[in-house]
């Protein structure tokens, strides 16, 4: 179904039809390009069978091509109420292929909205303001493997870069990358320049791909969680002294535990290393 497009008004017309003028505090910056949403929902397909989850719709420009390459069907979540009029148009075009939720992606229980689909993906031009912590979300979600086979997401290039980094990237290497890449193969698909873009935001942005790891190395994501806290929210300090934010006495047990260089910096450790340390946190809190 490459290539496809609808016979819906252009998206220009219905952005001016109902009044959609971006809002920055939204997030809002818009695709009207056919060939860039046309590639973006060709990089979540082969579609025919899934369903696919979108956050923040907007006017529907990537929801057309996620419907016109196939998506059996799409959930929409769009916090801003006057796209519904427009995404309800396509609603109609496309009879009971496109559910819209009105309301806040962070609020929204995604895996009850997929239900039992599979196979079941997300696909989102994210708004950048609140796309990390919807990330997060995703990838800290219960249980693991998780409901979707993978994620197709819009950020900024900074952000992008952030996501796929390894402990050779250092200045981009952090939580994100640890969460990201301890339980997903991640990489960048493509750039897409601020001119794609309706307002052109300032910066480059990168679709990125993250793919579920069957089965990552063994440990629990809330302690992972407070070891790259505590490790990079002072990663210039050797991690002896950034881990005493644990408790004053488990960093050095907790890092003698998991075989871990004392006087190594978090942007050193790789995840091997992370995991190994939430594990040996997490044994020092059961020990009586
Ligand atoms: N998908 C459209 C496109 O590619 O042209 C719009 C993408 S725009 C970058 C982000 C969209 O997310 C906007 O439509 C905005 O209203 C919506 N949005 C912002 N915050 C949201 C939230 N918390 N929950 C759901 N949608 C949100």
């Amino acid at each position: 179904m490459s290539g496809e497009t609808d016979d819906l008004p252009p998206l220009r017309e219905i952005v001016a039809a109902f009044g959609l003028d971006a809002k920055k505090s939204l997030g809002q910056n818009f695709l009207f390009d056919l060939n860039l949403t046309g590639r973006i929902a060709r990089a979540a397909g082969p579609q025919d069978a899934a369903l696919i989850l979108e956050v923040g719709p907007g006017p529907g420009g990537l929801t057309r091509a996620l419907l016109t390459e196939g998506a059996r069907k799409v959930i929409a979540i769009e916090r801003d109420e006057r796209c519904l009029p427009a995404l309800r148009q396509i609603a109609d075009h496309y009879p009971g292929r496109l559910e819209i939720i009105a309301g806040d992606a962070l609020g929204a229980d995604v895996a009850a909205l997929a239900g039992d689909a599979r196979p079941a993906r997300i696909c989102a031009n994210l708004p950048y303001n609140v796309a990390t912590a919807l990330l997060t979300r995703w990838i800290e979600s219960e249980p693991w493997p998780p409901w979707f086979d993978r994620l197709i997401l819009m950020f900024q290039r900074e952000v992008a870069e952030r996501i796929v980094a390894t402990p050779a990237q250092r200045a981009a290497y952090g939580r994100l990358a640890v969460l990201c890449n301890w339980r997903c193969e991640t990489r960048i698909l493509f750039d897409v320049s601020p001119s794609a873009f309706t307002p052109p935001p300032k910066v480059t942005s990168s679709v990125v791909e993250l793919r579920p790891r069957a089965a990552p190395l063994a440990c629990e994501a809330r302690l992972l969680s407070l070891v790259t806290q505590a490790a990079f929210g002072q990663r210039r300090k050797m991690l002896r002294q950034s881990l005493k934010s644990l408790g004053a006495d488990d960093a050095a047990a907790i890092l003698a535990a998991a075989g871990v260089d004392p006087t190594a910096r978090a942007e050193e450790i790789d995840i091997e290393g992370f995991a190994a340390l939430a594990r040996a946190l997490g044994e020092r809190r059961l020990a009586p």
